[in-house]
C-alpha cells in the first residue's frame, strides 16, 4: 500500500497505484508518492515537492 498526494490540490490518497483522476480534482492530476516521506523507509531528506 503506496500514499499518493495530488500535486494540483494537495489531496492524499492510500492506494497501490495513484488514481488515474483525483478524486478532489475530478480531473487527471499528477500524483506524487509520498510514502517514502517517513524518515523509517530510509530515504534521507524530504521530496521538495511535497
Ligand atoms: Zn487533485
Amino acid at each position: 500500500m503506496g500514499e499518493w498526494k495530488c500535486k494540483e490540490c494537495g489531496y492524499n490518497i492510500k492506494a497501490d497505484a495513484p488514481p488515474e483522476k483525483c478524486p478532489a480534482c475530478d480531473k487527471k492530476c499528477e500524483f506524487v508518492d509520498t510514502t517514502c516521506y517517513i524518515p523509517d523507509c530510509g530515504n534521507t531528506g524530504k521530496d521538495p515537492r511535497l
